[in-house]
């Protein structure tokens, strides 16, 4: 360039040909009694596992939440946990509250390129919550905590892993996440990031500018469609 401004290229996703979804609060509305449920039955699990008492079982599951990406990979890694019955016990809850959403689904299934769901959930529970809201045959692949080796999100392992076993190049990717730590890791790998949120009970909060995070959307079929 001849002279000292630069010239910044508005963002786009035109780009991108793989897009990764988190499931969690972000292929469905947060949904507060179905994460009290997992989150109840995840305390009284620990609290049986470790005899600790209810109040500080639940202080330990969020420590190991915020360390590891999920609770599991703590629980295995320092109380010899069987990982499986966990993730069977704690994601036997009803999913009476989430309904599909035909919109979404034509979103999702009119991007160019492929699509991948990349959660810390165990596989079980993906496939039956992807049935549930009626997704689960849209996506190429569903990359959950035990084909990611109990590697959970934010953590690079966990990244790497999904970026070899799907191919996705994170460079023509873009992922879509309501967890900014999640999508920090991800702008790290190269990917587009898309943070996504949801209106509670129609309480709009503005959140700070996050330096990684690309676009932020509080309709993600109507983004979709707008990336499409
Ligand atoms: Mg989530």
């Amino acid at each position: 360039m001849s002279n000292s401004l630069s010239v910044v290229e508005p963002k786009s996703l035109a780009h991108v040909r793989h897009w990764v979804f988190d499931l969690d609060n972000t292929l469905h509305p947060a949904d507060a009694t179905l994460w009290d449920a997992v989150g109840a039955r995840m305390t009284d699990y620990v609290a049986r596992l470790t005899g600790l008492p209810h109040a500080e079982a639940e202080a330990l599951q969020e420590r190991y939440l915020l360390d590891y990406g999920a609770t599991v990979v703590g629980l295995v890694q320092h109380h010899d946990a069987d990982a499986t019955d966990f993730m069977d016990y704690v994601h036997d809850v009803p999913m009476l509250e989430l309904d599909a959403n035909p919109g979404l689904r034509a979103a999702i299934g009119s991007l160019p390129g492929k699509s991948y769901v990349f959660t810390n959930g165990g596989k079980d529970y993906a496939a039956r919550l992807l049935r549930r809201l009626d997704l689960l045959d849209l996506f190429d692949a569903v990359f959950d905590l035990q084909t990611a080796g109990f590697a959970a999100k934010p953590h690079d392992r966990a990244f790497t892993r999904f970026l070899e076993m799907t191919g996705v190049d994170a460079a023509r990717a873009a992922m879509f996440e309501d967890t900014p730590r999640n999508l920090e890791a991800a702008a790290r790998f190269g990917f587009s990031t898309v943070l996504v949120r949801h209106a509670e009970g129609g309480d709009h909060r503005v959140s700070p500018r996050l330096p990684y995070v690309d676009f932020e959307t509080w309709d993600l079929e109507a983004f979709l469609r707008g990336a499409a």
